[in-house]
């Protein structure tokens, strides 16, 4: 069992340090296992809920109760909480690894410093990856990597991140999520959702 403010990559070290497997794909997520649990967070072909057997969830007075995994709807980075409820710890099945759990976390680490920006400013990946597709490989080949307005640009390194490297301000980051949506749309013909949740207004 795992409260849910203990981290994504403190629960991921400690599994592999104790030989279970499966946690790995979560040592780069940055994040709770309450947020994880919240966005089904996934990495590298696996995703949180495969893991679930049980949450614990608090609501508004305070009331705490327990549900099996298999009450909720879940899917691609996304989770039917019941309104005004929050997780508060979850149970996780792993599998005993083969002791290769801590090389294997490492190896997924060095992978997405290959790949991502993460030296730099930003929310992670920008828009869902829509069915049997990549947003990265749209957005890269309707041309728009590099794309700037203000402080804001589309990853050179991973179009599927927005970069904040001249201070931008969240007019720039909305401005350009919905230039990027316009221009992939017009050139592929896919509307790309995205990802990242938008919170109040802009000025
Ligand atoms: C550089 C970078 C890389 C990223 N890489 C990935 C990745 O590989 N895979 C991936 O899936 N995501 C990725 N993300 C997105 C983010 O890390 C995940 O969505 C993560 O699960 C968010 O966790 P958090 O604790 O920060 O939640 P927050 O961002 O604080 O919250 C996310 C949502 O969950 C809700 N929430 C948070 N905690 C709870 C709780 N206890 N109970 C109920 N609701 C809750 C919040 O209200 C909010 O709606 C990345 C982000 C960045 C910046």
């Amino acid at each position: 069992a795992v409260d849910a403010g203990v981290s994504c990559a403190r629960f991921s070290r400690f599994a592999a340090k104790h030989g279970w497997s499966g946690g790995e794909f979560l040592a780069g997520v940055p994040g709770t296992m309450g947020g994880a649990l919240a966005m089904n967070a996934g990495a590298f072909g696996s995703e949180t809920w495969t893991l679930v057997e049980e949450v614990e969830l608090v609501d508004r007075a305070g009331s705490f109760e327990n549900r099996p995994a298999g009450s909720f709807a879940v899917s691609y980075r996304q989770v039917d909480i019941p309104p005004a409820h929050w997780f508060t710890a979850g149970v996780f099945r792993l599998s005993q690894g083969r002791g290769d759990e801590g090389t294997n976390v490492r190896s997924l680490l060095e992978k997405r410093s290959e790949t991502q920006p993460i030296r730099q400013s930003s929310a992670g990946s920008v828009f869902r990856n829509p069915p049997n597709d990549y947003a990265a490989r749209l957005i890269e080949i309707s041309g728009l990597k590099g794309l700037r307005i203000g402080g804001a640009q589309v990853s050179m390194q991973h179009a599927n991140f927005i970069v904040n490297d001249r201070q931008a301000c969240a007019k720039d980051i909305e401005t350009l999520i919905e230039k990027v949506q316009t221009a992939v749309a017009d050139h592929t013909g896919i509307r790309l959702e995205p990802e990242v949740r938008f919170v109040g207004e802009h000025q």
